[in-house]
């Protein structure tokens, strides 16, 4: 299929997670077997599978379930609808859930799952058919013990109630932990769909006290306006931050003067796109990344920082809400120029946190409130920022190779502590 992605020309994203990996055993002076067994995915299940289209003929979509490491409890990470979609890029995603997981110190390993579509081209009746059928394709491998599954970039928590259906249909009664990220409705929890969000605006407030830069009067730029940018703009908006740019993968809008998160949200709701918002000037996707700014904020895909651009950034601050945004190359660049960076595995670990307290309440039948959801989340972000920032302090490094510090430790750790079978 044709690509309008700039991941398709930028560095491969499966050796960029490697040599992050590498960086941090090498910090870490981990053992060499280990290492081996660590830089590499336990199991990929490649699926080819038939979906019948609304016209009546019948396309075949190929999709993946990778699970990285499983020392800690089972997989988990979410599924992907993309038409970039590669094995290689699931590897990734699926060993920084591994991470994620541990740096937050939640009971997982990490896994993720892709299909190789632009979901925007299918009906609703399509998406469903193709969701089912792959459900039933990687449930050798899913289970509410085994692998879990969540929303990731164009997936929803309607996607997760077909997931749950069939495979609660497969087993012949309902099964609501064998995915997170559902309609509340279903076994789904309050505060998830803002978790993202949530998390990244708590460990930012966390930077900004560590960099004397309050969030109220900070000026935002956020790449992506999905789930996590859209609602990263409500909650800054609500710190008293100013929006001057948000952008989608048409395009952004631009005003110094600050946009409002709720009727850009409206704007796209209606138009499909950010842009044409009234009052706003428009800008691409790159100029909206060097924009004068305190906090950029990427929210989209991987590979939007390089060693291109890394040199004209002008924030103070890089929130990751976005998995894999900024290459080892831009890393160094940002760290050299005094830039910040709140790692993706950090940053973005709050969606994943309030899907580990949608399991728990799952697997309980007793479900939380919202405030304790919020609080409990904000409990597990402090200290994982605090323990992260604590490594960078003691170490010299910067904020993504303390982040992976901490979590390969603790990884290296259970594998060690389980030994090899046989
Ligand atoms: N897709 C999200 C992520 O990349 C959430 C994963 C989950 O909740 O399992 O962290």
């Amino acid at each position: 299929m044709a690509s309008s992605n700039p991941v398709a020309e930028a560095p491969n994203i499966w050796a960029v997670a490697q040599a992050q990996f590498d960086n941090a055993a090498e910090h870490l002076a981990l053992d060499p077997g280990l290492r081996r067994v660590l830089r590499v995915p336990k199991r990929e299940l490649t699926v080819n599978f038939p979906v019948t289209m609304d016209d009546g003929h019948v396309e075949v979509f190929t999709g993946y379930r990778v699970q990285h490491n499983l020392s800690r409890g089972p997989a988990k990470g979410g599924i992907r609808y993309h038409q970039d979609v590669t094995l290689d890029e699931v590897r990734a995603l699926a060993m920084w859930m591994t991470w994620k997981c541990s740096v937050v110190n939640i009971p997982y390993g990490g896994g993720k799952g892709g299909v190789i579509v632009d979901p925007k081209k299918l009906s609703q009746r399509e998406l469903e058919g193709l969701t089912r059928r792959f459900a039933t394709e990687i449930s050798p491998l899913i289970g509410p013990d085994r692998d879990i599954p969540a929303p990731d970039v164009n997936t929803n928590a309607q996607t997760m109630a077909w997931i749950m259906d069939t495979f609660s249909m497969h087993h012949g009664y309902t099964i609501h932990g064998v995915v997170t990220g559902k309609p509340v409705a279903v076994g789904g929890s309050l505060g998830r769909n803002e978790a993202t969000a949530r998390g990244a605006v708590f460990t930012l407030r966390q930077a900004g006290t560590a960099l004397n830069l309050p969030l109220a009067g900070a000026r935002v730029a956020i790449e992506g306006y999905g789930n996590a940018g859209s609602i990263a703009a409500d909650l800054l908006a609500a710190e008293g931050s100013t929006i001057i740019a948000v952008s989608d993968s048409t395009g952004g809008i631009f005003n110094t003067k600050g946009l409002d998160p709720a009727r850009v949200s409206g704007w796209k709701r209606e138009h499909g796109t950010v842009v044409g918002f009234p009052g706003a000037d428009q800008l691409s996707n790159e100029e909206l990344l060097e924009l004068d700014c305190e906090i950029l904020v990427p929210a989209a895909l991987e590979n939007q920082i390089t060693d291109h651009n890394a040199p004209r950034i002008q924030a103070r601050i890089v929130a990751e809400a976005a998995n894999g945004p900024t290459t080892p190359e831009a890393d160094q660049i940002l760290f050299d120029r005094g830039i910040f960076v709140i790692p993706d595995i950090l940053c973005n670990a709050g969606g994943v946190t309030v899907s580990y307290f949608e399991w728990v309440q799952d697997m309980q039948s007793f479900f939380w409130t919202e405030a304790r959801i919020n609080e409990s989340l904000r409990e597990i972000m402090d200290h994982a920022f605090e323990s992260v920032y604590a490594m960078s302090q003691r170490h010299s490094v910067h904020m993504r190779t303390a982040a992976y510090m901490v979590a390969v430790a603790r990884v290296a750790e259970a594998t060690n502590l389980r030994g090899l079978y046989p």
